[in-house]
């Protein structure tokens, strides 16, 4: 079934000008079924009771259960990345569940900053991936700050090399998470001093060293392997 992105649910609504003109490619008929969703986590079953050069015309049904988020928000911390590599952890990380992405500024970051261009395109993906996934939530992307100003919500682990405890034997299930993850230089020992003193616990992901795209993935993997 065809999933529309709205900004609010009302019983009658219309499309915008985009997913109109999307509707009319998909040679959709009045009388189809669709899902609308909000991207907060409201969803609906809706007919189609209109399409033409005047826009789409929908009618929504019952509100409908999504079940696919986790039962803790998990926010994403990771170092600035060069190249495409960011979008490839924001597409991956929002199909594994990621409620929020916190663009980190650390000591070896890749790049310094990113530019607002390069944001809205993340947030694109995140809305693309989203609605991919099937996901009730459009997860947010938020713009960089250094490390030592990131918040901690619920508890918080740490991917850093050589370090013993491990993520799954450490987490609480059912409480907000933040996971950090560094750049391809690592982070600093000052760095990993500070992330420790505002609350956070390294973690293994084993003895190997995985790249810095690789690695975000790795800690999201084991909670989504986990079937939540
Ligand atoms: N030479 C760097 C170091 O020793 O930290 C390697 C950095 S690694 C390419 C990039 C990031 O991925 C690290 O900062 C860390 O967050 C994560 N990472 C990679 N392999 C890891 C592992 N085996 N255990 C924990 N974190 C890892």
């Amino acid at each position: 079934m065809h999933r529309v992105k709205v900004t609010s649910l009302t019983r009658i609504m219309p499309l915008s000008v985009g997913e109109s003109q999307h509707l009319r490619v998909l040679r959709l008929r009045p009388g189809a079924t669709l899902r609308v969703f909000d991207g907060q986590g409201a969803e609906a079953d809706a007919t189609l009771i209109r399409l033409d050069e005047g826009g789409a015309m929908l009618e929504l049904g019952e509100a409908v259960q999504n079940n696919r988020e986790t039962p803790q928000p998990i926010t994403l911390a990771v170092a600035l990345l060069k190249g495409d590599k960011l979008s490839d952890v924001v597409r991956a990380g929002t199909e594994l569940g990621v409620t929020t992405f916190q663009l980190l500024q650390t000591r070896h970051a890749d790049v310094p900053e990113i530019g607002e261009q390069k944001l809205v395109r993340l947030r694109r993906i995140a809305a693309e991936a989203s609605k991919q996934s099937r996901r009730a939530v459009t997860p947010e992307v938020l713009a960089p700050v250094p490390l030592t100003r990131l918040t901690l919500v619920g508890q918080g682990f740490l991917a850093h090399p050589g370090s013993t405890a491990r993520l799954t034997e450490t987490l609480d299930w059912q409480t907000a998470v933040t996971l950090v993850s560094g750049p391809e230089g690592g982070f600093s020992d000052a760095e990993v001093a500070a992330l420790t003193a505002l609350g956070f616990t390294a973690i293994t992901l084993g003895p190997r060293i995985l790249r810095a795209e690789t690695a975000p993935l790795a800690l999201l993997g084991a909670i989504a392997a986990s079937g939540v």
